[in-house]
């Protein structure tokens, strides 16, 4: 199942709890003061995503998750 991570830039406020949990998966780009996800936080893990996405302070972190033909991708 396909899984896309996703750091909202307009949202982040660089507090950087997301890299703390997940070192593989977020990295700080201190330049623009934000987090971007890896290509590897996919690959992190569902209970792992869910904790970043729960430690972010202003729910700047999305994890999606959807497989071809889910509601979800219906127009
Ligand atoms: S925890 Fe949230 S606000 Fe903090 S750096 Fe990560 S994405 Fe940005």
């Amino acid at each position: 199942m396909p899984v896309r991570v996703h750091v909202d830039p307009d949202l982040c406020i660089g507090s950087a709890e997301c890299v703390r949990i997940l070192p593989e998966a977020f990295r700080l780009v201190k330049a623009r003061g934000v987090s971007v996800a890896t290509d590897a936080a996919p690959d992190a893990g569902p209970q792992r995503l869910d904790e970043a996405v729960r430690s972010c302070p202003t729910g700047a972190i999305s994890v999606s998750r959807s497989t071809p033909g889910d509601p979800d991708d219906r127009h």
